[in-house]
C-alpha cells in the first residue's frame, strides 16, 4: 500500500533492488549488504522513497522521470499540484510518504538488457500510469514486474499531466501479449500465476466502463471537467484527503475527455465539452 510498494531484491555479481519503497521492516532484511544499483519502475515516491539511503548505489529510470525525482517542484508538477493545490496542501503531499530528492544516475529505455551477473532482465516502457513507467522482463524466469500496472480493484491510475488513457490501455495489451507466466506488481497480489490475461482484460476494461460513465455525465449536462469529476466517475466515492483526490479525478476525467474528443465523440468549446451528433450512452442507444 502507498507510500510502500512490492520490490524486488536480486543478489548477485551486482546486488539490485527494482523499486525501492519497502516498509522498514523488509528494508531490514538487506541490512548490511551492499546496492549497486536501484532501478525505479517510475518517478512516484511509492517506487523509490529508499533511493536516498543508498547514495552508493546507482540509480536508473526513464528519462522523462528524472525531474520527479531530483526535486520537489518536479514532483509537484507532474501532478498538476503547482497550481491546482495550496501551500499546506503541497507540504502535506510531499512530507507524509517522506519525499527526499535524490537524483538519479542513468537512465531506462525501452528493450535495454540490464545484466547484473547471472541474473539479466530487460526494461519494458509501459506509458500510461506516467509517460516514463517502466516493467521489467526476466526471461530466464518467465517473470514481468508491471510497477503500477497492478490490477487492482480500484483500476487503472493516469491523473499525470503525462498520463495517456490510449497508452494506459496499449501498454496492457502489451502485456497480455507477452503471455507472462508470472507477473509481479508493485501493489496488492504480489505474485499472479494464475489468470494472467483474464485479471489483464478485467483491468484494461475497468478504463472502457469509466468511460462509458463519462459519456452519461456528458448526456446529462455535465459539460466541464470540474462538474464532471464532482460526479466521481472514476472514484465513485470521495476519499480522503478531499482535496487531494478531487485533484485525481478531475485530471483522469479530462484525460478521457482528451481521448474521447481525439476519437471524434465529443467537442470541446472553450472548457465545456460536448457530444456529438449521434453520440449517446451505450445503454440508451440501444432502447
Ligand atoms: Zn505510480
Amino acid at each position: 500500500m502507498y507510500p510502500f510498494c512490492n520490490c524486488l531484491w536480486i543478489e548477485d555479481e551486482f546486488n539490485c533492488l527494482v523499486d525501492s519503497s519497502p516498509t522498514d521492516n523488509e528494508l531490514a532484511k538487506i541490512a548490511g549488504k551492499p546496492v549497486h544499483l536501484i532501478v525505479n519502475s517510475h518517478g512516484h515516491i511509492d517506487h523509490n522513497r529508499a533511493n536516498y539511503r543508498f547514495p552508493k548505489a546507482r540509480v536508473l529510470l526513464h528519462k522523462t522521470n528524472h525531474s520527479l525525482v531530483e526535486s520537489a517542484e518536479g514532483y509537484l508538477h507532474e501532478f498538476g499540484f503547482d497550481r491546482y493545490l495550496d501551500e499546506a496542501g503541497r507540504t502535506m503531499y510531499l512530507r507524509k510518504p517522506g519525499y527526499r530528492p535524490r537524483p538519479a544516475d542513468g537512465t531506462l529505455e525501452d528493450g535495454q538488457v540490464i545484466s547484473v551477473g547471472r541474473t539479466r532482465f530487460q526494461v519494458i516502457h509501459l506509458p500510461g500510469h506516467i509517460y516514463g513507467h517502466c516493467g521489467f522482463f526476466f526471461p530466464d524466469e518467465g517473470i514481468v514486474y508491471t510497477g503500477d500496472i497492478d490490477l487492482n480493484k480500484f483500476g487503472p491510475w493516469y491523473g499525470n499531466i503525462s498520463s495517456s488513457v490510449d497508452d494506459f490501455i496499449n501498454s496492457i495489451n502489451k502485456l497480455i501479449a507477452m503471455q507472462p507466466e508470472m507477473m509481479i506488481t508493485s501493489h496488492g497480489t504480489r505474485v499472479i500465476t494464475a489468470g494472467v490475461k483474464a485479471g489483464l482484460s478485467r483491468y484494461r476494461d475497468i478504463i472502457y466502463q469509466r468511460e462509458e460513465e463519462i459519456i452519461k455525465l456528458l448526456y446529462r449536462g455535465k459539460h466541464t471537467v470540474w462538474e464532471i469529476g464532482a460526479e466521481l466517475p472514476i472514484y465513485k466515492r470521495m476519499l480522503e484527503p478531499r482535496e487531494i483526490f478531487y485533484l485525481y479525478e478531475c485530471a483522469m476525467d479530462w484525460k478521457h475527455l482528451e481521448r474521447l474528443e481525439r476519437l471524434g465523440r465529443v467537442e470541446r468549446k472553450g472548457d465545456k465539452y460536448f457530444l456529438n451528433h449521434g453520440i449517446r450512452p451505450f445503454n440508451l442507444s440501444l432502447g
